[in-house]
């Protein structure tokens, strides 16, 4: 049986490490927050461990998915962190949204042990990540990348190698840079609905199943209307990844106007107060004004 280690039991991780464990692998999970991590084994059984190092000890594939860049060089590079007990010919899946520069400082960190890495970052929310139906990002050479697939297709509606190491998070902006602008042009449309007397929900009915329909629309026009965010993907997370796809966007010379707006839109969003509101709170921010 394959032993795997998962670290980080937050929105998305918690039920992916579930999905891991009904597939029928062997599970070792650790989270910072050790209640998170009783919560998840009286939830689905498994093992917990005292560390990263402790979990990653006797595991052939370690997961995580945590925060930021810093984050996640503390569990997998940190005095308690996975490398400090790592096999020899395993392999690291990481699930986190962080640059493409960490990914490749940690695959040749890696490397050196002969331990392999992959960046797999996901998109699909909470609901994609509890109905185990989420798209994942992946870059890897392509032996890590077969390794790593019957493991990902416990929680995977789609899953596709886009190249080298850094590859994965490279996609993921993409999928960032077309969300904001979708759930901002969403936002401007519903506002000017409000405020020209039109009955907003029967608008978008309409419009949904139009040429200005989207995921978005569909999934979140009824919610934004009853002034509900708690639909997990935090603001503070987009900011991290607007900032993450506007240095790597300088890096290739390319000004990406759009996305600079809409990030500066969620920075006034986490001075309302609303770090920890979902993505779709664009509305509210133009319902203040
Ligand atoms: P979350 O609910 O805030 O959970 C973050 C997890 O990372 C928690 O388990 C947290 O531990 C752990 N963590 C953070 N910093 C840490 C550190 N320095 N050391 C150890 N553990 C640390 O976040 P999430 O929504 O699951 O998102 C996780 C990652 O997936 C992020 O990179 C995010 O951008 C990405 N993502 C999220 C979504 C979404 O819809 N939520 C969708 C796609 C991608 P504690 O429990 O102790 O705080």
């Amino acid at each position: 049986m394959t032993n795997l280690a998962f670290i980080g039991l937050g929105t998305m991780g918690y039920p992916m490490a579930g999905h891991l464990l009904r597939a029928g692998f062997a599970v070792t999970v650790w989270n910072r927050t050790s209640l998170k991590s009783s919560q998840w084994q009286q939830e689905y059984g498994g093992e917990i461990a005292s560390s990263p190092a402790n979990a990653a000890a006797n595991a052939d594939i370690i997961l995580t998915c945590v925060g930021r860049d810093e984050d996640l060089r503390e569990v997998l590079l940190g005095d308690h962190g996975v490398i400090q007990s790592i096999k020899n010919k395993s392999l690291v899946i990481d699930h986190s949204t962080v640059s493409a520069n960490i990914s490749r400082e940690l695959a040749g960190a890696f490397s050196a042990l002969d331990c392999g890495f992959i960046d797999a970052p996901v998109s699909g929310g909470q609901q994609g990540a509890i109905n185990g139906q989420l798209s994942i990002f992946c870059g890897g050479n392509a032996d890590d990348i077969a390794k790593a697939q019957p493991v990902l297709a416990s929680y995977a509606k789609a899953q596709a190698h886009l190249g080298p190491v850094g590859h994965g998070q490279l996609a993921k902006m993409v999928n960032q840079i077309c969300v904001a602008g979708v759930i901002q042009g969403l936002a401007e449309g519903m506002r000017f609905a409000e405020l020209a007397g039109l009955d907003v929900d029967q608008v978008m009915q309409l419009v949904g199943q139009g040429a200005g329909s989207s995921w978005q629309l569909l999934n979140r026009h009824k919610t934004m209307q009853q002034d509900h965010y708690e639909h997990g993907f935090a603001v503070d997370w987009m900011r991290k990844d607007l900032d993450i796809v506007l240095a790597e966007s300088a890096q290739l010379g390319l000004n990406l106007p759009i996305t600079t707006v809409i990030n500066d839109f969620y920075r006034e969003v986490q001075v309302m107060g609303g770090g920890r509101w979902d993505t779709s709170s664009l509305l509210k921010r133009l319902q203040n004004q």
